[in-house]
Formats: C-alpha cells, sequence, structure tokens
C-alpha cells in the first residue's frame, strides 16, 4: 500500500517518495512528482556519484531527455521506474553529488532540430559507440550513427573475457534449433559498421542457423556477454575426462552502446571536457538548450506496480 507521510511525499514498498501518487489501471501506482526532483533519484542509480561533475551532469542531462521525449500521453504514466526506462527509487537513492548534478543542469536537454534528441546511454562502448540504426533498426540517426571513442578504457569492461560450458550455450541457444540436432560449434557471423556480431551462426547437426547477436546475448545473459562487440569467440574442445566444452568468449564494452558511453564520459570529464563537449561528441548535431525552448511543459510521473 502507497501511504501519505507527515513530512511529504509518500511511502511504498518500504520506500519513501517525493511527490504524491495516483491509483492506475490494473493496482498500479502512479508517482507525480516534478521531474527534477524524478532525476535526483534517477542520476545516482544510472552513474556512480564519485564520479566527476561534468559526466554526472551530462547524465543527469541524458536522463531528463529521455524522460521528455518518451512521455507518453498514451499511457497513464510517463515513464517506468526500471531498466525498461530509466531506474527510479525514490529519496534513498539520492545523493548530494546526484542532486547538485540535477540542479546545476536544470531544465536543460539535449535537442536536435526542433525535437528532444533520442537520447540512449549504457556504461562502457569499448572503444566505439554503435549505431541506433544497427542496435534496433529505423533511420539513421546522425547523432547516433557512432563514434570512436577513446575515452573509456578505464571500465573493468573495457576488455573481457569469458569462458561458459558450452553445454549452457546449448540450453540457451535450444528455442532457435528445433528440429535441427545438435548444437556442434558457433561461430561469429558479420558485424557491423561498429565491429558489434549482427548475428552468430549456430552449427548444428543439420546445418547452420543464424541467430540475431541481441537475441544471443540476451538468451545467454548480458552479464555473461557483455556486449556485442565480440572480437573473439571460440568453441574449446574439453581436455580429458574431467573437463566440459567450453565457448571462449573476447570481447569489449558492457551494455548496448548506442549513445552516451558513461565510462567515456567519466574520462572525458576526468581529462577536463566540459559537460557541453561531452554532449557534443557522444551526440554530434544535437545542442544543449532549455526545455521550455523544444516543447510545451507537462506534469512528469512514473510508476510502479503494485
Ligand atoms: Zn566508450
Amino acid at each position: 500500500m502507497a501511504q501519505p507521510i507527515p513530512s511529504g511525499g509518500f511511502e511504498f514498498g518500504g520506500r519513501q517518495y517525493r511527490g504524491s501518487f495516483s491509483r492506475g489501471p490494473g493496482g498500479l501506482v502512479i508517482n507525480l512528482v516534478a521531474l527534477e526532483e524524478y532525476l535526483y533519484s534517477v542520476v545516482p542509480r544510472e552513474m556512480p556519484s564519485s564520479w566527476p561533475v561534468a559526466a554526472l551532469q551530462i547524465q543527469a542531462i541524458c536522463a531528463r531527455t529521455f524522460v521528455l521525449r518518451h512521455a507518453d500521453p498514451q499511457r497513464p504514466y510517463d515513464v517506468a521506474p526500471s531498466d525498461l526506462d530509466q531506474v527510479y527509487e525514490g529519496v534513498v537513492a539520492e545523493s548530494p553529488a546526484g542532486r547538485q548534478a540535477v540542479d546545476a543542469t536544470a531544465g536543460t536537454v539535449l535537442r536536435y532540430g526542433n525535437d528532444y534528441a533520442d537520447v540512449a546511454y549504457s556504461s562502457c562502448c569499448g572503444g566505439h559507440t554503435e549505431s541506433a540504426a544497427d542496435a534496433w533498426g529505423g533511420a539513421l540517426l546522425p547523432y547516433l550513427a557512432g563514434v570512436v571513442c577513446p575515452y573509456c578504457m578505464d571500465s573493468p569492461d573495457f576488455r573481457w573475457i569469458r569462458d561458459v560450458a558450452f553445454a549452457a550455450i546449448a540450453r540457451a541457444t535450444a528455442s532457435q534449433l528445433s528440429g535441427m540436432g545438435r548444437l556442434r560449434d558457433i561461430r561469429l557471423g558479420p558485424q557491423d559498421a561498429s565491429g558489434r556480431a549482427r548475428y552468430v551462426e549456430l552449427i548444428t547437426d543439420r546445418g547452420t542457423v543464424a541467430m540475431r547477436g541481441s537475441d544471443f546475448r540476451m538468451a545467454v545473459g548480458p552479464r555473461v556477454v557483455r556486449s556485442l562487440l565480440i572480437r573473439e569467440l571460440s568453441v574449446q574442445p574439453a581436455e580429458g575426462a574431467l573437463t566440459t566444452p567450453l565457448l571462449h568468449l573476447e570481447g569489449a564494452g558492457n551494455g548496448h552502446g548506442v549513445g552516451l558511453c558513461q565510462w567515456g564520459a567519466r574520462g572525458m570529464a576526468l581529462a577536463k571536457a566540459t559537460t557541453a563537449k561531452i554532449a557534443g561528441f557522444y551526440f554530434p548535431g544535437t545542442a544543449l538548450d532549455t526545455w521550455t525552448n523544444v516543447s510545451p511543459p507537462a506534469t512528469r510521473t512514473t510508476s510502479r506496480r503494485r
């Protein structure tokens, strides 16, 4: 149950939230909260508060622009409070550095033409951000075409290696292989312009099945296949009776790679880049602007299911 609390805001699911709440269809609890106060909670959940000021500021601008761009009048709420949209956990997530980044950029958004830029961000691009069109289809957006990023090398995921039991891969890909017999081998298929795997080829007793890279990543697990910037993929046979075959993966980056590279923003900020410079690097052709110059104001809400 959501309950108002005397000091303002309300409590729901053991957490305290700013603003007020209303009931939506199907038991939905909808938090009516000022956009800037919503961002107080989002910024520290999407980026560590210990990171440099300019990185936190571009994160605040991206998160603000995301909400304004994705607010959908057909839904009873604007954004979901999870990584479906942006992680929002109320007051407990807030930090002084996060609030400062929001306040210092209050009302600032990324504009492209006369609209909010369709911003995206992810942890570490591995050296080349991804084109939105390659990742998700649709028209090529000039400011989301992918850039070479030399700034994210401090990320623990800038280069990664994983060895996964081949049997686990066979289970994870089984739904793709009905009637095709056993999985025998896997190879990297064609890559897109950034080097990310568009497809992996599943080689079976009865032929080869091309599985979309993004489907492969989700099926095996995004914490295992950290990104689709896979530089090496090979099946290593068992060595002796006590071992099992492994899929050996070497890759770069963590996340989908589209838009802002968060570790790259950190790297640029540590090298004294301004917030505007970081914005221009990852979203070339966009401008920082006040949101009231882009579209009329609206109340921002988030929601969570009871
Ligand atoms: Zn990067």
